[in-house]
């Protein structure tokens, strides 16, 4: 049944997604600068900057990265426990070492950047970007095709193509080093593959948000059928007042308009901030988040059980997402959820029909074959990843949701929510499994407008 069912979601969204004006993107892009490391040369490099002193800050992290000592400790700190962190680089001399310690390759980062390429330079829909600063470098990573810029010239809004933009602005480089399981440096071994980020980046940590988009934000918004919102998820108690009212403008703007808006969230490890966006959220038409962040979301709303049972089980307990999305709809007033967890999405909604799920299947189709590629260059990639199979392990989650909701070829009534079901197409090597998450998101929105505009 399902491997009907995505062909005919596949042909459906395919044909109208012509119908979609201009999808607005805001507000977060950046360059990400990966660099697989090398033993001989990471060691060279910890003993010119002084071994005792790197060694030192490999004990713990620090705060920020204010020395070229911190950030190889903080790499030796990654490596040795086989951990993932993120710190902020603030000295200059030390961004400058970076630059020249250089990278082997260079990847759009940041949602609103993945999205775009997807979007505008795959799916053929034309997207207005939000681009915190366009440097070449970064202009250079925008696919060709609809991906637009605002540009304010002799008073005048206009919308060029990044790589037009023409201004010498900085570089937000977010600097990926990874390493691979059993990477040895010194004495320390890592007991799994990971990576360690700087980001010499002063923009999007903060949500800095550009003149453009503050000063002509109607006309912008006019142009628009659709905005998706993300880059809210590294603000911080003590950041992020500001840009939440500049914000809370745009997305009066918007719904004025009535233009629906989805919330691309994102964990968020500052509670304060999280709390904020989940006071926000009615603002939005929809949201998209993972396990893992709803259950921060049921943390902060009281609801410590849910939260645990929803990290508890692989595959995660269908019935207790179901549960947090209804608390989480109530308590926010969003009219669409989508859940996505490995091997099946869900989506909850205060409407009915069909293309909610179709376009969930569009968006597993994009999600396999991001997986299986690394990259989706064209509509054909997407076509292929159909001979992908479907996930066996989500028919026990099938089964559940039939069981507790009498839910049949994937839809269900909810109280007076529809929910619907996809088990996913899961690529058994992935390439690379950054930005999934965006693929599927946007896919899934951007499929369900199609299909309801057609
Ligand atoms: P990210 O923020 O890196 O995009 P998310 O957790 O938001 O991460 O999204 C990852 C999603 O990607 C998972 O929920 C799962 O649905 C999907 N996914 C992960 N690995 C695979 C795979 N091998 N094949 C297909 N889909 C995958």
């Amino acid at each position: 049944m399902w491997d009907r069912l995505y062909a005919s979601a596949f042909e459906k969204v395919i044909n109208r997604l012509g119908n979609i004006g201009r999808v607005l993107l805001a507000y977060n892009t950046n360059i990400d600068a990966i660099k697989y490391l090398n033993s001989r040369d990471l060691e060279e490099r910890v003993n010119r900057a002084g071994k005792e002193e790197v060694l030192r800050y490999s004990e713990e992290l620090p705060e920020k990265i204010m020395s070229v000592q911190q950030l190889l400790g903080s790499i030796l700190w990654s490596v040795k426990l086989g951990k993932a962190a993120e710190l902020f680089v603030e000295s200059c001399s030390t961004r400058f070492y970076m630059k020249l310690w250089g990278w082997d390759e260079l990847r759009m980062g940041g949602q609103v950047g993945i999205m775009a390429n997807l979007l505008g330079g795959v799916y053929g829909i034309p997207v207005i970007a939000h681009v915190p600063q366009i440097s070449r470098l970064q202009a250079g990573l925008f696919k060709d095709g609809p991906i637009y810029v605002p540009k304010i010239e002799n008073g005048q809004l206009r919308l060029v193509h990044p790589k037009e933009f023409n201004a010498d602005e900085e570089s937000c480089i977010h600097f990926i080093y990874e390493f691979p399981r059993g990477f040895t440096v010194f004495d320390f071994e890592a007991p799994r593959e990971n990576r360690f980020i700087g980001s010499a980046d002063d923009y999007n940590p903060n949500l800095f948000i550009r003149t453009e988009f503050r000063k002509n934000f109607d006309e912008i918004a006019k142009n628009v059928d659709l905005a998706i919102v993300s880059g809210l998820q590294a603000l911080t108690k003590d950041n992020y007042r500001e840009p939440f009212e500049t914000i809370r403008g745009h997305l009066e703007v918007l719904n004025d308009r009535n233009v629906p808006a989805h919330l691309e969230f994102a964990f968020t490890p500052d509670e304060t901030v999280r709390k904020a966006i989940l006071d926000f959220l009615g603002n939005f038409w929809s949201v998209g988040l993972n396990e893992v962040e709803l259950a921060s979301i049921m943390e902060v709303i009281g609801e410590k059980r849910l939260a645990e049972k929803l990290l508890a089980n692989d595959p995660v307990d269908p019935i207790a997402v179901t549960e947090a999305m209804l608390k989480l709809a109530e308590r926010a007033g969003v009219k669409r959820i989508h859940f996505h967890t490995y091997g099946y999405y869900l989506a909850l909604t205060d409407y009915k029909g069909e293309f909610v799920r179709d376009a969930l299947l569009f968006a597993a189709l994009a999600a396999a074959a991001k997986a299986k590629l690394g990259d989706v260059h064209s509509m054909d990639d997407i076509v292929k990843a159909m001979k992908v199979p479907v996930n066996e392990r989500a028919k026990p989650v099938e089964e559940a949701l039939a069981k507790e909701y009498g839910m049949e070829k994937g839809l269900a009534e909810v109280d007076d929510y529809q929910l619907a079901f996809v088990p996913t197409k899961i690529v058994e090597k992935p390439k690379s499994t950054v930005g999934i998450g965006d693929t599927i998101s946007s896919s899934a929105f951007v499929g369900e407008f199609a299909l309801k505009m057609g």
